[in-house]
């Protein structure tokens, strides 16, 4: 039997792996070691009894006495915290999932990697944050990443193991979001609640803000430097609004491979599920006549300036990633909570990125996480300081 972990259990893409390990069979075909979460400790209750996990636990802990109350009588052992959530990472477990949402999920992430585990990675920014050393970790113990992000997964079935060498350039591409046809002097006055719809994928709130933004894609284009360790030049972004096209693999021939399917987040985790293998999913096949367009189309930089920034990150390298994580996750905070708007979000970030330009040691690569931690801590509080200056 295999043994399986899920960190972020409860929300979007935690729920639907737990759809899916449920229809395979659930307790009688996974043997699951642990399942986290945040504040929805009866959902993680029910998900750890129904999947009879060894260790259940939130990261909030003063949530540990209703988490413990839910669990009374399941042999589910209950636990609380970021250092309990790392410890759970830790236990061995032949494929985990990285469901967590922002930068709490590269600590947690990094434990899977020390001991040479299998890491299916929804959580992007542990590549954002911390790209050279999440990858030379696992180079290290022999650990295995499996991207689930759609279009990461996409880009990986449509490379198909071949050579980069080969490849022209890899497009991944953005349904546009919430905002996508709206005036450009309307973005000013977005509400959080109209940042909040998506118009094909339903996800949490957070990526769907940054869906609006653009600040998602962003955060792509550097995950998938900094995975497939593709130079930005040869990385592009395609506005399609219908979201079935997730990635493109241009050859050197002209030949271009694409990878289709539903936006439907259960196509790229099963496919990390049972990688190498593929396995049938309950994800309806695609009908082309009935669609009967795709389109596409330029992303417009004056809308989305994130997909500016992300290349000016690649470019810096060093820490830039772990600043623009923690900016973004500042800023979004700060957009979230009516501090500032909508399009005050990339100027936030792109401060917060030249406040650190210009401190020593921005040029390396965090060697550890502290060093992430440090430039993370540094990064939200010059975003926040822009509020304060603006
Ligand atoms: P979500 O907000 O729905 O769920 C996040 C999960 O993380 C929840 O279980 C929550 O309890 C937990 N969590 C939140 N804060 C935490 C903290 N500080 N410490 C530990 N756990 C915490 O998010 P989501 O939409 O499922 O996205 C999860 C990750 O997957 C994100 O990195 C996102 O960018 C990525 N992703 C999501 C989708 C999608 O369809 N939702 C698609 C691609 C990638
Ligand atoms: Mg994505």
């Amino acid at each position: 039997m295999r043994s399986i972990s899920v960190l972020g259990a409860t929300g979007s893409v935690g729920e639907s792996a737990f759809d899916l390990l449920t229809r395979a069979g659930g307790a009688d075909a996974w043997r699951t070691v642990a399942l986290t979460g945040g504040t929805n400790v009866a959902r993680l209750a029910e998900m750890a009894r129904a999947l009879r996990a060894e260790i259940a636990v939130t990261a909030w802990p003063e949530k540990l006495p209703e988490l413990r109350a839910a669990l009374a009588g399941s042999g589910v052992e209950a636990a609380a915290g970021a250092a309990a959530i790392a410890e759970a990472a830790a236990r061995p477990a032949d494929w985990t999932l990285s469901a967590i949402v922002g930068a709490a999920g590269l600590p947690p992430g990094l434990e899977v990697l020390a001991r040479g585990g299998v890491l299916a990675l929804a959580n992007k920014e542990t590549l954002v944050a911390a790209g050279p050393l999440v990858m030379s970790m696992a180079r290290r113990t022999g650990a295995t990443i499996l991207p689930v992000d759609s279009e990461h997964s996409a880009v990986f079935q449509a490379l198909n193991g071949e050579s980069l060498d080969s490849v022209k350039h890899v497009t991944i591409t953005a349904s546009g979001g919430a905002f996508r046809d709206w005036p450009l002097e309307r973005l000013a006055r977005a509400t959080v609640a109209e940042a909040s719809c998506h118009p094909n994928w339903d996800m949490g709130q957070r990526i769907t803000i940054d869906s609006a933004s653009m600040f998602n894609k962003a955060l792509e284009v550097i995950e998938a430097h900094e995975f497939f360790g593709i130079d930005a030049g040869r990385l592009r972004v395609l506005v399609h609004p219908q979201s079935i096209v997730h990635a493109m693999v241009t050859h050197c021939d002209g030949g271009c491979i694409a990878h289709l399917g539903a936006p439907d987040m259960r196509h790229a985790i099963g496919y990390a599920l049972n990688w190498p293998e593929r396995a049938a999913l309950p994800v309806p096949a695609l009908d082309l006549a009935a669609l009967g367009s795709l389109t596409f189309a330029e992303p417009d930089e004056m809308r989305w300036p994130a997909l500016r920034l992300a290349r000016e990150v690649i470019a810096a390298g060093g820490a830039a990633g772990a600043v623009f994580n923690a900016a973004k996750e500042q800023a979004l905070d700060d957009f979230i909570a009516g501090r500032i708007r909508f399009t005050d979000m990339a100027p936030a970030v792109e401060h917060a990125l030249q406040r650190a330009a210009g401190q020593a040691g921005f040029a390396q690569s965090p060697a550890d996480l502290e060093q992430v931690l440090a430039w993370d801590g540094l990064a939200r509080h010059a975003a926040a300081q822009w509020r304060g200056a603006a």
